[in-house]
């Protein structure tokens, strides 16, 4: 999508720092981090939030997990870390292409 920044940072539009890449998804730190870890991880493919998840893109969803699991312990935080994804306005949802914020790094506070 044209107007959407997460698709102007795949399409490298947008300068981040990566922290992987492959041709399903990507992964690049936030650019206001919530803890000492914090990163972002977006398919490639636009669709704007988990609400959208469907049999035709289960799979992507499973890979990101899979790909977060494998960061988590090559960057040594698997013994504790939060994986989030907003959906809708409601919940803080700000960029309307689906991402998961990985959080780790410090002790994290309850949900409100
Ligand atoms: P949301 O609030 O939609 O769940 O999360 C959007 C996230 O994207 C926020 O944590 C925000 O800091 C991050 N973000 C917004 N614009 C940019 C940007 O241009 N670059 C990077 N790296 N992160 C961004
Ligand atoms: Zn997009």
């Amino acid at each position: 999508m044209s107007d959407c920044l997460f698709c102007k940072i795949i399409a490298g539009e947008i300068p981040t720092t990566k922290v992987y890449e492959d041709d399903k998804c990507l992964a690049f730190l936030d650019i206001a981090p919530m803890a000492p870890t914090h990163f972002l991880v977006i398919p490639k493919q636009h669709f704007a939030s988990a609400a959208e998840v469907t049999e035709e893109n289960e799979a992507l969803i499973g890979h990101i997990y899979t790909v977060i699991a494998k960061l988590a312990k090559e960057q040594g935080f698997a013994d504790g870390y939060r994986v989030v994804t907003n959906v809708g306005e409601l919940a803080g949802q700000t960029v309307h292409h689906i991402h998961f914020h990985v959080l780790s790094g410090k002790q994290l506070g309850s949900f409100n």
